[in-house]
């Protein structure tokens, strides 16, 4: 084990109040590819930008569109939580981790068995009816060809995630706040800290255990009291 790991085991053996924050990089490990790095989605070909296509604007205006690459990209299934779901699950289990703090949409910290989950940008196991609210889960979106209806209204169904232009909601928001603000350990992995807000809310962490695990460099390295380059399931295994 090298130093950084021992230090990293070493704060979270004394800590009862971590908290994890969180983004693509910790399921490209499940198979899930990110948006930014090499392989991601921002390095492969479409006719828009993936930023463009994921955009209210674009939901609203081509949402066939929209439908191809979501459905393609997005809604991927048979994926299984890897060691870095499994590990934070298992801390929350033990009473340390107060809770996850997440930029994905891909349900699979609560597969691991993950139960204080922030969902900063929604999942794609709710969707709903955007003209009579009725709720569908990602079984009945996957099996749906193209646009996917309501079976009731025939409404055209809105997957519950945060779209570029679009808010996040607001109670998660402050839950999450509140956690980073009172918490002993911060840990950020798998993230390249580039999308706002919620690249924003780890401003609020208050203590001097940041650690930082991640693939490439972020913008955020600096402020880190501990940075470990590497995957992040590798990483946590080893604690
Ligand atoms: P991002 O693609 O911008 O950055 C991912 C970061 O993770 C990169 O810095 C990369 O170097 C790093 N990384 C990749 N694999 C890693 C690993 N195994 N271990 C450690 N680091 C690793 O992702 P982001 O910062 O989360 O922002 C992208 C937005 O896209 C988010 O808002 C998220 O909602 C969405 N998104 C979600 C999913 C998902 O739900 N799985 C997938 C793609 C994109
Ligand atoms: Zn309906």
């Amino acid at each position: 084990m090298n130093e950084k790991i021992a230090t990293l085991k070493k704060w979270i053996d004394e800590s009862d109040n971590i908290v994890f924050f969180g983004g693509a990089g910790v399921s490209t490990e499940s198979g899930i590819p990110d948006f930014r790095s090499v392989d991601g989605l921002y390095n492969q070909k479409y006719d828009y930008p993936p930023e463009t296509i994921l955009s209210h604007t674009f939901f609203m205006r081509k949402t066939d569109e929209f439908y191809r690459f979501y459905q393609d990209k997005l809604m991927i299934d048979n994926v299984l939580p890897n060691k870095a779901h499994l590990k934070l699950a298992e801390l929350e289990r033990e009473g340390k981790l107060k809770a996850v703090i997440t930029q994905n949409i891909d349900g699979l910290h609560q597969a691991a068995g993950s139960k204080e989950v922030m969902e900063l940008h929604g999942s794609i196991q709710r969707n709903y009816c955007m003209k009579c609210g009725k709720f569908f889960d990602f079984k009945y979106m996957k099996e749906s060809n193209g646009v996917p209806h309501c079976d009731e209204c025939s409404g055209v169904i809105k997957p519950d995630v945060v779209l570029y232009e679009e808010g996040l909601d607001e109670v998660t928001i402050e839950k999450s706040v509140n956690y980073i603000r009172n918490a002993d350990v911060l840990i950020i992995g798998g993230t390249s800290l580039a999308v706002y807000p919620a690249a924003g809310l780890i401003d609020y962490y208050r203590g001097n255990k940041l650690v930082l695990i991640n693939l490439s460099s972020t913008p955020k390295d600096g402020m880190a009291d501990l940075c470990i380059e590497g995957k992040i399931g590798e990483v946590l295994s080893q604690i």
